[in-house]
């Protein structure tokens, strides 16, 4: 098994005996550069001193000196975004709340490994880590044309009440139509979208044909919430507002029946304007909704200083919740702080019963996921509203 761009690896670890099984492992994954670190404090002096920085670095959190904690901290505050794989013989619950701690800070945390390693264990995490790497985007010339055809569309992905089994409303999702009539998920266009700048006719184009969409369910009497993804990138600029507004109005949809979700680090990103156009939004009478909740920077005081009026647990959370003690506790406490911030809780990523089951126990409102519906055309959801 070869772990191409993991040429380098540093372990940080104080037993000499788990070091020597680190390295082992290492070089069966096929990792030419082999680095030791007895603690954290040694740790950074190797990254400093090695140039270029090592691939990854695999962290033994109990160390005398400075423990792995201490070096994550430390990585996220000079930016340092060297993948990290954390190790240790502490129980579960710990390495879960690690794991948290390391997304909180942005750093690129491959995952917690309890000891002792095995090449079996840590090539699974490395080998995921490649094939999300290598998801090939589309070509920008595609993506133009695919936008300037007609062929992005609006699916649909049913929002479910956990209590009554009522569908609530839908996420609108992205997809894109290949030439050869292929279905083409967001992750291969959207990011291509943002980074020609072109996100916020990304959200024009998503709410144009959701607001279709809604009238023509609303024709047959089915009243849902349309949740629409606002572009990071449109958080600033002074015309989008209105250019809304105006659009909802002309469709002779009430503004009650669509919420805008915003990703955290979308928020956290420009402050100031986010904040001055989820206050107009809210003016305007939409719902907003913050999007992949427990991945990224929100924190309760950016909860509570932006309008929202939903919270969306991210599904890296919500996923085999059943099998994952230690985040139920934590989905637990998101559920509890939405309800104490007056916000309704939706869960994305509900794949299993067991899922559903273990998120009832929270108390959470609104699920989302495949065990009820992947996302769908329009048509589609009309049928599967009937059945
Ligand atoms: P997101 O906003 O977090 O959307 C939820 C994603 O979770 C969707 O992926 C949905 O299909 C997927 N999902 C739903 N239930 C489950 C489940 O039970 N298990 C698993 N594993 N996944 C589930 P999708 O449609 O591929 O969209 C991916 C991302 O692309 C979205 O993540 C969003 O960030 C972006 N995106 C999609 N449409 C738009 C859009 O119109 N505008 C913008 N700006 N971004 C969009
Ligand atoms: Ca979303
Ligand atoms: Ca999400």
């Amino acid at each position: 098994m070869s772990m191409a761009p993991f040429a380098s690896v540093l372990i940080v670890e104080d037993s000499r005996a788990q070091a020597m099984l680190g390295e082992a492992v290492c070089r069966e994954l096929g990792m030419e550069r082999v680095y030791h670190a007895g603690n954290g404090k040694e740790g950074l002096d190797i990254i400093h001193a090695l140039d270029p920085a090592p691939d990854l670095i695999l962290l033994d959190l109990e160390m005398p000196v400075m423990d792995g904690v201490e070096v994550l901290q430390y990585l996220a505050k000079e930016s340092l975004a060297i993948p990290v794989v954390v190790t240790s013989g502490k129980d579960l619950r710990l390495l879960g709340t690690v794991e948290i701690m390391g997304r909180e800070l942005g750093l690129p945390l491959l995952g917690v490994l309890s000891k002792p390693v095995s090449a079996g264990t840590l090539g699974d995490l490395l080998g995921r880590r490649q094939r999300s790497d290598r998801l090939d985007l589309l070509e920008v010339a595609e993506v133009r044309a695919a936008l300037d055809e007609g062929r992005v569309m609006a699916w649909f992905q049913p929002k479910v009440d956990l209590q009554t089994g009522q569908t609530k409303g839908c996420e609108v999702l992205a997809r894109m139509q290949a030439r050869n009539g292929e279905v083409i998920p967001p992750d291969r266009f959207v990011p291509v979208i943002e980074t020609q700048g072109w996100g916020t006719e990304l959200t024009l184009l998503m709410l144009d044909l959701a607001l279709a969409e809604w009238n023509r369910w609303s024709a047959v009497g089915k009243e849902l919430m349309l949740s629409v993804n606002l572009s990071p990138r449109s958080l600033s600029g002074t015309h989008l507002v209105k250019e809304i507004e105006g659009k909802v109005r002309r469709a002779g949809v009430p503004p009650s029946a669509i919420l805008f979700e915003i990703t955290e680090t979308a928020v956290a990103d420009n402050l100031a304007e986010a904040l001055a156009i989820t206050a107009r939004l809210r003016l305007a009478g939409f719902g907003l909704s913050i999007d992949d909740f427990g991945t990224g920077f929100a924190t309760v005081q950016q909860l509570r200083r932006f309008p929202f009026t939903e919270l969306k647990v991210d599904k890296s959370l919500v996923t085999s919740l059943s099998d994952k003690p230690h985040l139920a506790a934590i989905v637990d406490g998101v559920v509890q702080l939405a309800r104490q911030l007056s916000l309704t809780s939706v869960a994305e990523g509900v794949e299993t019963e067991a899922d559903l089951l273990a998120l009832r126990e929270t108390g959470c409102q609104i699920g989302q996921g495949y065990w009820f519906a992947r996302p769908m055309p329009g048509d589609a959801l009309i049928d599967w509203l009937s059945a």
